[in-house]
């Protein structure tokens, strides 16, 4: 199917969760194999351009496409979690929220100095989750050589974030 327009599968709901957020509900992607398709295969060549060695991203909507373009591209993939979640040792990170702050954690190790890696995600709002990564996986030594999002609102963030850095979004608000 050629004529698949990505955008047509993100339902936007709004005031959820709250007043004011116009929610970009993603999951009629997953409810049509043809659509899903077509954004890992977009998402695995990007990937795969960037030269990268590591594929990062974000529960829970990261993984969702993460795992299936790790498989795709053969490269290796390490996983961004909730504060808790993790079994062994971490390296955390606290990030800033609309309201209040939250703490990203990722396995010691995963991540060696000189390794290039892609972040995946679904939605690109404030930035502040890519930045807060970032942060984890530069710390380490390595190097963020491309930022693969779904959909970019991009009236939330500024252009900061994807300067200097291989860009894809699939879906632009
Ligand atoms: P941010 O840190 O503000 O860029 O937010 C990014 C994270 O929050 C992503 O992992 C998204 O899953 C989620 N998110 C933020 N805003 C929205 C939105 N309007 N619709 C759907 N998901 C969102």
């Amino acid at each position: 199917m050629k004529d698949i327009k990505i955008q047509d599968y993100i339902t936007e709901v709004p005031d959820f969760p709250k007043q004011g957020i116009s929610f970009k509900d993603i999951t009629p992607i997953l409810n049509n194999p043809p659509v899903f398709h077509q954004v890992v295969d977009e998402m695995a060549r990007f990937t795969k351009s960037t030269g990268a060695n590591i594929i990062v991203a974000p529960e829970a909507r990261g993984f969702i496409f993460a795992a299936p373009v790790a498989y795709a591209t053969n490269i290796a993939l390490v996983l961004i979690r909730k504060a808790g979640k993790l079994p062994r040792a971490t390296i955390k990170k606290e990030y800033d929220l609309e309201y209040g702050k939250a703490t990203l954690e990722m396995h010691k190790g995963d991540i060696k100095p000189g390794d290039k890696v892609v972040i995946i995600d679904d939605v690109l709002a404030t930035g502040g989750t890519l930045e807060a990564i970032i942060e984890m996986v530069e710390a380490q030594g390595a190097k963020v050589v491309g930022l693969s999002v779904l959909a970019d609102l991009t009236f939330l963030h500024d252009d900061k974030i994807i300067a200097n850095r291989q860009y894809q979004s699939l879906v632009n608000y």
